[in-house]
């Protein structure tokens, strides 16, 4: 089957090696030519330009920041696709970008998925990705085997946007976790209760998620987490930013209630702001054990 990847950056480079490596016929292209480069080592071919990659694929995968590049990319790249091509985004985008996507590629008589993923690098690397879709069924079915060559777990989330919807609704309540385990932990430590004796409380009560016991904010408590490698990410506190930003964005177009995600939002925007995008989202308490009461 002939695929063309387009944006083989962090996660798609990965991601495309991967189809390569299981025999898919791999078109890539990437405006940083040292991305093409690199995937010309893994047994991708590469294109001169997104047009030229697309125009002898049966299915087309985008992997880049943000809607408006995919918006861009779509307006370039329908036209010389064959008719009936399926275009799978894989990017993290918003709900209104991703709909005008599908939109897009309907009138232009293509097949259309919305497919963010999470799992983060070593997800992609490991191909064990999970891929959250929207779109019709026939196209899930036709994605389906490309998509098992990327990730272990593919969840029809429903039609047109769904994939993004359950990604930012996802991301909104482990933000949202994060911060509440982290600020348990400081006021833990404020009241002299160790932080051990927490988790072990926590984490078999009614206070266990997620953020704690798999992922938990503090050195040596519960399994390896990023707090162990000095907030090494794992998934960037800029990444979680953009995320929960996606999601206030959501909420800001349906008039949904969600003020602990907005309140998220702001916390993670401060700490971004102070020196924190490049550590892992957990760090994020540090940035709260340094803050004054009423500061965050
Ligand atoms: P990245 O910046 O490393 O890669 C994006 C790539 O797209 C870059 O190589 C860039 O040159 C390329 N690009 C941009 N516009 C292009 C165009 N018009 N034509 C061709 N190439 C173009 O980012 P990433 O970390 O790979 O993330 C990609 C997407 O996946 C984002 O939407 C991100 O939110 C999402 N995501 C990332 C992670 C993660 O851990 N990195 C996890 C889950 C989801």
């Amino acid at each position: 089957m002939k695929i063309a990847f387009i944006g083989l950056g962090n996660m798609g480079g990965p991601m495309a090696a991967n189809l390569a490596a299981k025999d898919f016929a791999v078109t890539g292209y990437d405006i940083v030519s040292g991305n093409l480069d690199r995937a010309a080592t893994q047994g991708i071919t590469a294109a001169k330009s997104a047009e030229d990659a697309v125009k002898d694929a049966e299915i087309v995968i985008t992997m880049v920041p943000a809607g408006q590049h995919v918006l861009d990319l779509y307006r370039s790249i329908l036209t010389p696709a064959r008719g009936g091509t399926l275009f799978i985004d894989c990017s993290t985008i918003d709900v209104a970008s991703a709909r005008q996507a599908h939109a897009m590629a309907e009138a232009a008589g293509m097949q259309s998925l919305d497919a963010p993923v999470s799992g983060g690098t070593a997800g992609a690397a490991a191909a064990t990705l999970t891929f959250m879709v929207g779109g019709k069924p026939d196209a899930f079915a036709r994605a389906n085997p490309v998509l098992s060559a990327m990730g272990k777990r593919i969840v029809h989330c429903g039609d047109r946007g769904a994939g993004q919807a359950a990604k930012i609704c996802n991301n909104m309540i482990l933000g949202v976790s994060m911060i509440a385990v982290s600020e348990a932990f400081v006021l833990a430590e404020k009241l002299g209760l160790d932080a051990k004796a927490l988790y072990e409380v926590a984490s078999a009560a009614s206070g266990q998620c997620w953020s704690l016991t798999s992922y938990c904010p503090v050195p040596g408590v519960g399994p390896v987490s990023p707090a162990d490698n000095d907030y090494k990410p794992g998934f960037t506190a800029a990444l979680m930013l953009k995320d929960l930003a996606l999601a206030q964005q959501a909420a800001a177009e349906t008039g949904a209630a969600t003020p602990l995600g907005a309140h998220a939002e702001r916390l993670y925007r401060s700490f971004n702001e102070s020196g924190g995008a490049t550590q892992d989202f957990s760090a994020i308490i540090r940035h709260l054990a340094a803050a004054r009461r009423n500061e965050a």
